[in-house]
């Protein structure tokens, strides 16, 4: 039975499986499994080293793994090493273990619209911002403008991918945040009601260094974060009547792109959207 699975610590909250189980089963690959793999930062590399002789195909590195990830491959895409992390690992006919990261391609995939020639304001220093102003300048956008809570993150950040390092959000065409601000209510799918929710916004805008008027002088507000439910953010957006681009999007672009990657076959995008937005 071929086998995929993603690595992280904790993995009990990720929608992978359920959206990789529907693919797999909708391109008739009936006996292939996606499952979780619970593997402590001390036990990677033994793990992953184990997982070929175990059937294993590949599999997804998702956090604290990604850096990991790429450090023990044999061989890496330029994006996984200028990226300095890989979310997918392939695990080759010679025994080579690959690294790829399909994070950044995943989120340029999923904004349906060219990056090219925008200008991006990206707020956060993390791993996924790392990753996004990496996949956005490669796409061609025109400039990438970096803000962070702490300010050194995202001076260094900027300076190593060719972005730029803000004292705080400009206008832009895009606005990205890979910062973890809205976590904590997402992961209330019912949300707060009434005035506890435009409470639950002000403090939200108040983290990004935005104010809701300037979140409306974007024209494309996207949000890593992913729940079943809208972050404050994207609600700000929407009740300016902007468009927005939630997290859940991002996550099936990149898991459709290691899917691809693993089979050699088209994903089938709306069945794992809707397999992930249900998971
Ligand atoms: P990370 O490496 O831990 O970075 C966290 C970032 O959030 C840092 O820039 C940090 O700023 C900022 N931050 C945290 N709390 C903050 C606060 N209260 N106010 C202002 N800034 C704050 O995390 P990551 O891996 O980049 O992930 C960030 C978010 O993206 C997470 O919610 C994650 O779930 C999501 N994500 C989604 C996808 C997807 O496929 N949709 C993929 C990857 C990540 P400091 O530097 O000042 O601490």
């Amino acid at each position: 039975m071929p086998r995929l699975g993603v690595l992280g610590w904790p993995v009990a909250h990720s929608r992978s499986p359920a959206m990789q189980n529907a693919a797999l089963a909708e391109l008739g690959l009936a006996d292939w499994r996606y499952q979780r793999l619970p593997v402590p930062p001390v036990l990677f590399e033994e793990t992953v080293r184990a997982l070929p002789a175990s059937g294993f195909l590949g599999a997804n590195a998702t956090i604290p793994h990604k850096e990991a990830a790429l450090a023990l491959a044999d061989r890496a895409s330029e994006a996984a090493r200028a990226i300095g992390a890989a979310n997918t690992l392939s695990f080759a006919e010679d025994g080579a273990i690959e690294a790829e990261n399909t994070d950044a391609p995943g989120l340029v995939a999923a904004l349906g619209t060219p990056a090219s020639g925008a200008r991006v304001m990206v707020l956060g220093a993390g791993g996924s911002a790392r990753a996004a102003i990496w996949g956005l300048l490669d796409a061609g956008a025109a400039e990438v403008l970096v803000w962070n809570r702490t300010r050194a993150r995202a001076e260094l950040l900027a300076a190593q991918l060719g972005a730029r390092a803000v004292d705080s959000p400009v206008s832009a065409d895009i606005l990205v945040n890979c910062t973890s601000v809205g976590l904590e209510r997402a992961q209330d799918a019912r949300g707060a009601q009434g005035l506890e929710r435009s409470a639950t916004q002000a403090r939200a805008l108040n983290q990004l260094g935005l104010t809701f008027d300037q979140v409306g002088e974007y024209s494309y507000v996207v949000d890593l974060v992913y729940s079943t439910g809208c972050t404050p953010l994207l609600e700000v957006a929407q009740a300016q009547g902007k468009q927005t681009l939630d997290g859940l999007e991002i996550l099936v672009a990149q898991g459709a792109l290691s899917l691809e990657l693993w089979t050699g076959r088209p994903a089938p995008l709306a069945l794992m959207r809707a397999a992930a937005r249900d998971g």
